[in-house]
């Protein structure tokens, strides 16, 4: 797919790929085999028609394609962007071992970028059932909630969206940054469930404003939890208090929902130095690090303690990174900070590692190499080593069971919580995941609680 080249948009928070052009797409859905079987839409967890999308892109047939694949995925040109094809639907390809597989996450977002050009092409959207009377709230609006309230409002149900910040969509707003994902698209997305009838109430922070057991006094026949992880994790080591050290929540928040990189026509500034590292290696890790890049900085690091093979980042990303200059230290784990002396980090002592035998998480251990620090000359550090759910809704809602990471324990079938008329999927269950596996939750519960109403 067109990319921007490295030299040009490490300067610029605009979109890196540009999409396939018509030509490209009919070309790419024309390697597509059709196979019988469907081994790629056992490889999506909401379950695409794909092969059904991708003949209709190769026959030039738009609004089929469109109907094809939003009839199990809301949220097509986001997860066209963001969902690791490689490792699901795009691995299960039949061409996967013979050639390439078929681009599948490049042709969905080719479908979506389709339908939100050609608006007025597309025959009016089907009839929604009629109402059952039956009000169900959904709190957050990243993935899993907006999934969820998108199949329950295709039910004839009555759905309420409770969100805390100011804008629905998530992380999809608030961490991802532009470049990546346009807010445009995601807001696109946002508008389309709200098209369903679906009820957004912004600054609400469930927990605070009402508790989960106001709103089922007050009204809900259930709640579905679909609050993320939005908890910062640190390193917890000494100075890791000196001001320049973010966590990769306030500093992408800052950035993408706030636009600091827009400063000062919008309002939120960012104190970016000279030399950045980002402790992680994740995609979030990749994201802090690029925008580091593009907010001005001369230098960006991505320190991590394992190696390559173990970065759990995007391959795609990581090349990004790589391509636009941002520096890898692998093997490497910070140990303390250094300040200035007024209070700003002006270094970070690490220490080498070398991998040990694999851990509870089947990667090789980081161990550290006696003797083998060094320090690395930084003036901002960006701590991105992963989240837990935020504790407010655990704290307020008797009933509710969590496990010792904070997540919230539900049915994984069913995303039923051990409280009564209380549904919970995405982040808040299984930590930091995936946007397509928040969504895949989003759909057992819808399944699940429609279910319940009717028998109700
Ligand atoms: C920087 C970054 C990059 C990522 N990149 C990728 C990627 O490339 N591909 C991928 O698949 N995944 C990626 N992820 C992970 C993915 O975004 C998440 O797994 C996914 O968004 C989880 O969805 P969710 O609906 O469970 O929660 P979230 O998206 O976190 O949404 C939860 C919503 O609930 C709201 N909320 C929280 N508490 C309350 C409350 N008390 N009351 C009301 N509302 C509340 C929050 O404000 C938020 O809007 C990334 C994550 C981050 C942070």
């Amino acid at each position: 797919m067109p990319r921007q080249e490295p030299a040009v948009r490490g300067k610029n928070f605009n979109e890196v790929a540009l999409g396939y052009t018509p030509e490209m797409a009919a070309e790419e859905a024309g390697r597509c085999i059709q196979c019988p079987k469907r081994p790629c839409v056992a490889g999506c967890p909401v379950n695409v028609d794909i092969p059904e999308f991708i003949k209709a892109v190769r026959d030039g047939k738009m609004t089929d394609a469109v109907i094809a694949l939003k009839n199990k995925n809301a949220l097509p040109g986001v997860c066209g962007r963001v969902c690791p094809q490689e490792t699901q639907c795009e691995v299960k390809c039949t061409l996967f071992k013979q050639k390439a597989p078929v681009a599948i996450g490049r042709l969905e977002r080719y479908v979506a970028d389709w339908e939100r050009e050609n608006k007025t092409a597309m025959p009016p959207a089907a009839p929604l059932p009629p109402p059952t009377g039956k009000k169900v709230a959904v709190i957050g609006s990243g993935p899993a909630g907006l999934t969820a309230a998108a199949d329950l409002a295709k039910k004839g149900h009555s759905v309420t969206i409770f969100e805390a910040l100011h804008v629905g969509g998530g992380v999809l707003m608030y961490g991802i940054p532009e470049f990546r994902l346009p807010k445009e698209i995601v807001q696109n997305e946002v508008n389309f469930v709200k098209s369903l009838g679906v009820e957004l109430v912004l600054d609400a922070v469930i927990g605070k404003t009402d508790t989960i057991d106001e709103l089922l006094n007050n009204g809900y026949d259930v709640v579905f939890l679909g609050t993320g992880a939005g908890l910062p994790m640190f390193l917890n080591i000494l100075g890791e208090n000196a001001n320049g050290i973010y966590s990769a929540n306030e500093w992408l928040t800052r950035t993408n929902l706030m636009k600091s990189y827009l400063f000062p026509n919008y309002d939120t500034p960012l104190k970016v130095g000279k030399k950045v590292a980002v402790i992680g290696g994740g995609n979030v890790a990749m994201d802090g690090a690029r925008c580091a890049l593009r907010l001005g900085a001369e230098e960006v690091y991505i320190v991590y303690r394992r190696s390559e093979t173990e970065l759990p980042a995007r391959r795609e990303e990581v090349e990004n990174a790589m391509e636009e200059g941002i520096i890898f230290k692998f093997l490497t784990n910070p140990t303390r900070f250094l300040d200035d002396g007024k209070g700003w980090v002006k270094g970070m002592e690490c220490i080498q590692m070398e991998l040990g035998e694999p851990d509870a998480s089947g990667r090789r251990r980081p161990v550290p190499k006696k003797g083998s620090e060094f320090v690395m000359n930084v003036d901002t550090v960006v701590v991105a080593l992963g989240t837990t759910p935020n504790p407010l809704i655990a704290s307020t809602t008797e009933g509710l069971k969590t496990t010792s990471h904070g997540t919230v324990v539900a049915d994984e079938s069913n995303c039923k919580t051990l409280k009564d008329k209380v549904w919970a999927g995405g982040d808040i269950v299984t930590g930091a995941a995936t946007v397509i596996s928040a969504m895949g939750a989003g759909k057992r519960a819808a399944a699940d609680i429609d279910k319940f109403l009717m028998e109700k």
